[in-house]
């Protein structure tokens, strides 16, 4: 039994080893509702009843971006407080918020609906990109984080392998999420022309 055991833990380590990478390579870091100082929400959000989400619906803020997590922790708790005063939502509208810090911030999360695409909020993730991207486009830093999140997504379940990737504007009537992102995300894997 002394050897079987010797031996259990030997081949935990070699493979915790070689796991351990791939697992950070392949899991993003998002920045969680306490590390940006959400407040609590006035319910729970209802869970999506498509899942995983067909749909990935991108949006942008307007407004100011933000190139750190301070700044960009500052603007987020700005939406929350907007979303739950003045539109009087149970949290901050989105699944997920992303910064031109390349961060990527936890709003209301996998396998809720957000307040953020009616109709699709039953059937959606809801990324917001924070900034106006109307006249140009997030820069690389938020594309990639954008992307590293719909794929992780997609990777633990939460987005369907053949998701759909909509802009705002193409599920109601809004310049959402601007032209340029708007032109921009066209080229991105799974942008669909129509829902
Ligand atoms: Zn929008």
């Amino acid at each position: 039994m002394y050897i079987t055991s010797a031996a259990v833990v030997t081949i935990a380590a070699v493979y915790l080893t070689l796991l351990i990478p791939e697992t950070k390579a392949a899991t993003p870091q998002i920045i969680s509702r306490a590390q940006w100082g959400a407040r609590a929400a006035k319910r729970r959000s209802p869970n999506l009843t498509m899942h995983p989400a067909p749909y990935v619906v991108l949006h942008h803020s307007t407004g100011a971006n933000c190139d750190t997590q301070a700044i960009c922790q500052l603007r987020i708790r700005g939406f929350q407080n907007y979303h739950m005063n003045s539109k009087g939502w149970a949290d901050i509208g989105y699944n997920f918020i992303v910064g031109e810090d390349g961060n990527i911030y936890e709003g209301r999360g996998w396998g809720k609906q957000g307040a953020h695409s009616k109709p699709f909020n039953n059937k959606s993730i809801g990324i917001c990109v924070i900034g106006d991207y109307t006249n140009r486009t997030p820069n690389t830093a938020a594309v990639q984080a954008v992307q590293r999140l719909i794929d992780h997504g997609v990777s633990i379940g939460e987005i369907k392998n053949d998701y759909k990737l909509l802009g705002h504007r193409q599920t109601w009537q809004t310049a959402c999420p601007g032209n340029s992102l708007y032109t921009m995300m066209q080229s991105w894997p799974h942008w669909a022309p129509a829902a």
